[in-house]
């Protein structure tokens, strides 16, 4: 299926399979996909590895915004795809800790940070023809995408699939962290004062709560052939 060079946004609550999506779509039509939430997470272990963040969860504000002027947060492509790295460490893995999920949504809320984040996502985005995933891509980042979805599934079903994948990992999570982590991104995340999670206007709403990756396909296929019919 041929399609222009556009940009997909993909926004929705969190572990709604939102990545794992566009990296279908990104193989599928030849696209570049960025995943905004990785950027989010590489400036919040970076922040824990500087003691930023006390063990009440405060964050020391200025030292990390001192910290935004020199960090180097970017993608490159790998055998597994694309993967982030702080400086030249990659940090695929570290990043996707529940240690640093249960802080990404307070240090996203920083206005800084968030401006910090939009700069590298518009930079990496230029070229068009990418596939990019977050909260508020279809709203702030890229309002202007041609395709925006908005993702929302089950809590229940969300993050039962984020327990086995964390299992999967070898690591042993415990199911009511991962469920009540979740739910708490989600609150937070819907209610910051800047670019909150919401669903933009002219979003098509994708719920995948009984949906495998092939009906997802499926789905995605149709919506482009509508928009853009050969
Ligand atoms: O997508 P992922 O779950 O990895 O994102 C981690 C966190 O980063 C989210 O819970 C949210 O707090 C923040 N985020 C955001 N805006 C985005 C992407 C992620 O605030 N565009």
């Amino acid at each position: 299926m041929n399609i222009p060079d556009i940009i997909i946004a993909i926004d929705g609550y969190s572990s709604t399979g939102k990545s794992s999506f566009a990296k279908l779509i990104a193989k599928e039509f030849g696209f570049t996909y960025l995943d905004s939430g990785a950027l989010y997470r590489c400036v919040t272990l970076h922040a824990l590895e500087k003691g930023l963040i006390g063990e009440d969860g405060q964050i020391d504000k200025e030292a990390l915004l001192e910290e935004l002027k020199t960090l180097d947060v970017h993608f490159e492509s790998g055998p597994q795809g694309s993967a982030a790295y702080i400086g030249d460490r990659p940090v695929e893995g570290e990043i996707r800790s529940l240690r640093v999920s249960e802080h990404v949504s307070p240090v996203s809320t920083i206005p800084e940070v968030r401006a910090f984040v939009d700069a590298r996502l518009h930079e990496f985005g230029r070229k068009g023809r990418i596939v990019m995933d977050g909260r508020d891509i279809g709203t702030s980042v890229f309002p202007n995408a041609e395709i925006k979805i908005f993702m929302t599934a089950d809590p229940q079903v969300r993050a039962q699939r984020r327990f086995d994948e964390m299992k999967a990992k070898g690591q042993d999570p415990d199911f009511q962290a991962v469920l009540d982590n979740l739910l708490e991104r989600d609150y937070i995340d819907s209610h910051r004062e800047v670019s909150p999670l919401s669903q933009a206007e002219d979003a098509v709403v994708l719920d995948n709560t009984y949906m495998t990756f092939d009906d997802q396909m499926r789905w995605i296929r149709q919506l482009i052939e509508e928009r853009f019919p050969a």
